[in-house]
């Protein structure tokens, strides 16, 4: 059965169903760990890296058959799809010959699905009427060697599977039988995986950009004109820099800007205990103001602060944090612009005295500016934040160089990337994406910040969600 090129989301609806039917299932290492999270079925690894078998053909039609003879339904789950370079027409035969049952369900398979997700197109009007699928890995003196003089002679799309390790002879057999060397070409690896990468160029350059960034299986070679289309299509790949709470719905939303998500939870939130004094403190103040949604929901599990609220003028950051207080029956007043002189302009004649109940990290901006007003300002740290320990964000930090688009959503988000990176060694690498991407910052203090960590800010949208950042990114990909 095939389980689509890696994205958990790409398998189909049949595979999922048996997945969660079967008592055995036989998976190999092109397979995404998150497809077999919490499944019950015995699970067992068959993988194989080239040249390296953990178990031969042979031995796994055998436990195939055994699993299936003891009365088990088994499920033999591939990447991509079974019956494309994926021995399950081998294995079918095998078990079909001691009489067992075998059903075989199409996988979304990586020749197509992983240029496509690269914004390549295998077939285009007017570029290529064609897609030939070879694999690039033949042993040596077999007894139906491909003809590469006739796969060099054909039109339209190649794509060559399993060719990793044998880029440099495959290149050079296409080149040797007639394809011009200028030829688009472009490698994708881990295709539908969090790390995707795409490596473009021609047959003359591919193979040593390939090496030159480290290419590993699994990666497919596309040669022909279309990969020139991916300078159109591919989307682009965006770090969304939260916490992991809000992790999913900014995956979605960015989804539907039509960026690809990279999950990067930045940090983590620990609620901090309240001041003994916190009462006074609240009587003392005419304004409460709250900086963030996480903020309003902490703030809130607390009977003082709640009761207190009743008599104050609230004030919300963004509309966000606004939402977050009506939800529980609080009306707060807006500022129009994320500033202090937007604080200020709200404040004006409603309150000498202000409360503020956000992160222990809050950026001073905000506060530095109402005292130089003359306003009174407390600030009551409610949660701390943490540099999260997520290993989503070491991921992005480790993959730096292939993220198109880094969205800050907090100065602490900016902090803690760098600390993670300086503390796995990896601060000059990931400066240097910094540096070749494009940065966003949800709001000024986030863009002082990134401004004090010496990161150049491209984007701030003019409000300060989420999705006005995801807009003004989209608007400035679109003139790009
Ligand atoms: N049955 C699989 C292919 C198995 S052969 C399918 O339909 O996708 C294994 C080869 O497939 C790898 O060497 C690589 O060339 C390619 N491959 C598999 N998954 C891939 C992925 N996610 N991204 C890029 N190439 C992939």
């Amino acid at each position: 059965m095939g389980a689509g090129p890696g994205d958990p989301e790409l398998m189909t609806l049949k595979a999922k169903r048996l997945i969660s039917e079967a008592d055995v299932i036989l998976f190999d290492k092109l397979l995404d760990p998150k497809v077999l999270v919490g499944v019950k079925a015995e699970l067992i690894d068959v993988g194989k890296t080239a040249g390296r078998h953990k178990l031969t053909q042979d031995g796994i039609n055998q436990l195939l058959i055994e699993k299936a003879e003891t009365g088990n339904v088994v499920l033999r789950l591939k990447g991509g799809d079974p019956y494309l370079f994926g021995r399950g027409g081998e294995e079918a035969l095998a078990l079909l010959d001691k009489g067992i049952a075998v059903e075989v369900v199409p996988g979304v398979t990586s020749a197509i699905a992983a240029p496509e997700l690269d914004g390549i197109p295998v077939t285009h009007r007017g570029i290529a009427s064609s897609l030939t699928i070879v694999t690039g890995h033949e042993e040596p003196g077999k007894d139906s060697p491909l003809d590469w003089n006739a796969i060099a002679s054909l039109g339209g799309t190649l794509v060559v599977l399993m060719g990793v390790s044998r880029l440099e002879q495959n290149i050079a057999a296409l080149v040797g039988g007639g394809k011009s060397a200028k030829t688009a070409a472009a490698i994708v690896e881990k295709g539908g995986w969090p790390e995707q990468r795409m490596i473009a160029g021609t047959l003359e350059d591919i193979a040593e950009k390939a090496r030159a960034a480290k290419i590993e299986s699994p990666a497919i070679l596309v040669v022909g004109d279309v990969v020139l289309l991916s300078k159109h299509l591919a989307q682009k790949k965006i770090a969304i820099l939260r916490p992991a709470a809000q992790q999913e719905e900014a995956a979605r939303l960015a989804e539907r800007y039509g960026f690809r998500p990279i999950q990067a939870p930045a940090i983590a939130l620990q609620e901090k205990p309240l001041p003994e004094d916190l009462s006074e403190r609240l009587k003392a103040a005419e304004c409460v103001a709250f900086t963030s949604a996480n903020g309003v929901k902490l703030a809130l599990q607390n009977q003082v602060i709640l009761t207190s609220l009743g008599k104050k003028t609230i004030v919300a950051i963004g509309p966000k944090t606004e939402q977050s207080l009506a939800k529980r029956g609080l009306k707060a007043q807006v500022p129009e612009e994320y500033s202090s002189e937007g604080l200020e302009k709200i404040l004006k004649g409603k309150c000498k005295r202000i409360l503020f109940l956000r992160s222990a990290q809050g950026s001073r901006y905000l506060s530095d500016g109402l005292r130089a007003a003359g306003l009174f300002v407390d600030d009551v740290p409610i949660y701390e934040v943490t540099i999260s320990g997520d290993p989503r964000l070491d991921d992005l930090i480790k993959r730096a160089a292939s993220v198109d688009i880094f969205a800050f959503t907090s100065s602490s988000t900016a902090r803690n990337l760098m600390e993670r990176a300086q503390a796995l060694g990896l601060e000059t690498e990931l400066r240097e994406a910094l540096g070749n991407s494009t940065v966003a910052a949800i709001g000024k203090p986030t863009a002082n910040e990134l401004a004090q960590l010496k990161i150049r800010v491209d984007v701030m949208p003019e409000k300060f969600t989420f999705e006005a950042m995801l807009k003004a990114l989209k608007e400035r990909t679109r003139l790009e």
